[in-house]
């Protein structure tokens, strides 16, 4: 989409974001939160039914901020701060499963001779505690 195209269909939309809460972005949403109006007009036309891209274009619009409950913007605001720091919180079990890993290749052989020392008469075959009913 060109800048030209951009900037009509933002002006079509009456704001001047590309993103915010907007109308029937999809089909059977009534509101939700837009990232990039400018991508969806634009996929709209490349990858919806012909029959469908005149009514999905009209009523896709971008709602003025000032016309929403500052409740409504604010629990939206919430639900992307929760969504980043669960982000931030995945990587940091990411970070920790890697090391973790590491660490247990690292300590085999000691954690295997442990096990023998703690664990005597013990069926494991390093596998299952029941090698007979695994096979
Ligand atoms: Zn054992």
């Amino acid at each position: 989409m060109s800048e030209q195209e951009k900037a009509e269909e933002l002006e079509r939309a009456s704001v001047d974001k590309n993103s915010g809460f907007a109308f029937h972005c999809h089909h059977d949403v009534l509101a939700e939160y837009v990232t990039d109006y400018t991508e969806r007009v634009a996929y709209i036309k490349r990858c919806k039914p012909k029959s469908e891209q005149e009514l999905r274009l009209r009523l896709f619009r971008l709602i003025p901020e000032d016309r929403l409950p500052p409740e409504y913007i604010k629990a939206r605001a919430e639900y992307d701060k929760a969504w980043a720091e669960a982000d931030k919180a995945w990587a940091e079990v990411d970070k920790a499963r890697a090391e973790y890993i590491k660490a247990r290749a690292e300590y085999a052989t000691q954690l295997g001779a442990l096990h023998r020392e703690l664990c005597p008469n013990c069926p494991w075959d390093g596998k299952t505690i029941f090698p007979m009913e695994d096979k």
